[in-house]
């Protein structure tokens, strides 16, 4: 099965997290193979998900990925005033 960067997108937390079935993450690895964004996504949420697990687990809401880059920007241009 072919699955696009949103799909992707949709179950990358579980996928860091181990609790995507089989064949989805066959199906996941072969699009990140292939796909420099998804690559990338996949990275920073796996960054944002240790920071988040040194104390505590948190639940990622669907859509978490939009409102995370927003928030990374503002964060950048808060510690980067120049
Ligand atoms: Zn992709």
């Amino acid at each position: 099965m072919k699955i696009d960067c949103k799909h992707v997108w949709e179950h990358i937390s579980a996928y860091i997290d181990g609790e995507v079935d089989a064949a989805l993450r066959a199906d996941i690895d072969k699009h990140l193979e292939t796909c420099e964004i998804c690559s990338a996504v996949l990275d920073s949420t796996r960054n944002v998900v240790v920071l988040m697990a040194d104390d505590r687990v948190f639940e990622l809401p669907a859509g978490y990925s939009e409102r995370l880059h927003a928030r990374l920007d503002r964060e950048l241009d808060l510690k980067d005033p120049g």
